[in-house]
């Protein structure tokens, strides 16, 4: 493999990590979810408990790298991010503090119907949000900016000859398409990082062993040939994002086998997971790409409070540790995962099994 010789450092436990602490700035305290408002599972703190660990472990901790919005323009489109950047202001203007709620979030979507895009905030924020849990909040494209900004920066060192750097990503991005937010995501960070990877280096790939389906991924690869998508999940048909991420979707067009989607049954637990992980890896390793992007999330996690898998800590150390073994140049990106109180205990033990593996 063309990245083998890249891998020249001594141990995982000084991995170029980064991090931004404008996350903080994105904080929506609640969401809708089965009609129900409820607390936010997506939660400032659970950066905060990733990046301690991080700094225990010995990771280099790093601020990203200041860009222009031009690598989230190569995945998103103007019209979005212009949306996104200016939401929550248009939000409070048009109804004050007694005509809405505290964030900017969809009334009615333009699901399964021909629709166009009218002018007014409250007719884009269901254009551009594709449900109840990616409320706007008054930070949140600061915090969305800057966690693409830590992707791409993580990305950028392994192309400069890092073996692997780690991206704290808060929020997270993988269920976010080209113009729509959903599911936590606004930005769709491992998009952006493997499209900065694929633009220099001709080709990339992707692996997704979040819990949820990468649907914003597939989707903005789904016909391309150049990078490959592949997908380790709960049964869509139960789980989150529901409509896609099914086995038999294969991308089209030159992307036509570069889609690779294991969806697995709910509550899987180690054997299972690791089963489907090995099929991903060896689809992989068949396309030979020449670096990787991992969308790392930790909610496939026996504990999680969404209770969709049943992955142990010692899961997260085996997973990585066969990652690692690729021995491919790799940008790993923070997604989801929501057990607060174990976090940093899944990152450490994924950091050791990373560095076995290499
Ligand atoms: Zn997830």
């Amino acid at each position: 493999m063309r990245g083998f010789g890249r891998l020249g450092r001594e141990t995982s436990f000084d991995m170029i990590t980064v991090y931004s602490d404008a996350h903080r700035r994105h904080a929506p305290e609640t969401i809708a979810i089965r009609g129900m408002i409820v607390g936010n599972l997506e939660l400032p703190a659970r950066a905060d408990a990733l990046v301690q660990a991080a700094r225990q472990a010995g990771c280099d901790i790093r601020p990203p790298d200041a860009h222009d919005d031009a690598p989230l323009l190569a995945v998103h489109s103007q019209d979005y991010i212009d949306f996104l950047a200016s939401a929550y202001d248009r939000w409070k203007e048009a109804f004050g503090e007694d005509r809405a709620g505290p964030y900017a979030c969809a009334h009615a979507s333009p699901t399964r119907y021909p629709a166009r895009v009218p002018a007014s905030i409250q007719a884009q924020v269901g254009y551009y949000l594709s449900g109840g849990s990616a409320p706007i909040d008054k930070g949140t494209w600061v915090a969305a900016r800057d966690a693409a900004h830590c992707a791409l920066t993580a990305a950028e060192h392994v192309l400069d000859g890092a073996g692997e750097a780690y991206a704290i990503c808060r929020p997270p991005g993988h269920h976010a398409y080209a113009d729509l937010a959903g599911g936590f995501c606004y930005l769709n960070n491992s998009a952006i990082a493997a499209q900065a990877m694929a633009a220099r280096e001709g080709r990339t790939a992707i692996l997704d062993i979040d819990v949820h389906h990468g649907n914003g991924t597939q989707d903005i690869f789904y016909d391309r040939g150049d990078v490959f998508f592949a997908s380790i999940h709960a049964d869509p048909n139960e789980v989150f994002p529901f409509y896609v991420g099914y086995a038999d979707e294969t991308g089209e067009g030159e992307g036509e086998g570069a889609n690779l989607n294991l969806p697995l049954p709910r509550r899987s637990g180690d054997d299972v997971f690791l089963d489907a992980l090995d099929t991903a890896l060896a689809g992989i390793a068949d396309f030979a790409p020449p670096s990787l992007v991992l969308s790392l999330g930790f909610d496939a996690y026996e504990n999680d409070p969404q209770q969709e898998m049943a992955v142990s800590t010692e899961g997260f150390r085996e997973a990585a540790r066969r990652i690692a073994a690729l021995r491919l140049p790799t940008a790993i990106i923070q997604e989801g995962g929501y057990c607060v109180d174990d976090l940093g205990k899944n990152l450490t033990a994924f950091l050791e099994g990373f560095d076995k593996g290499r």
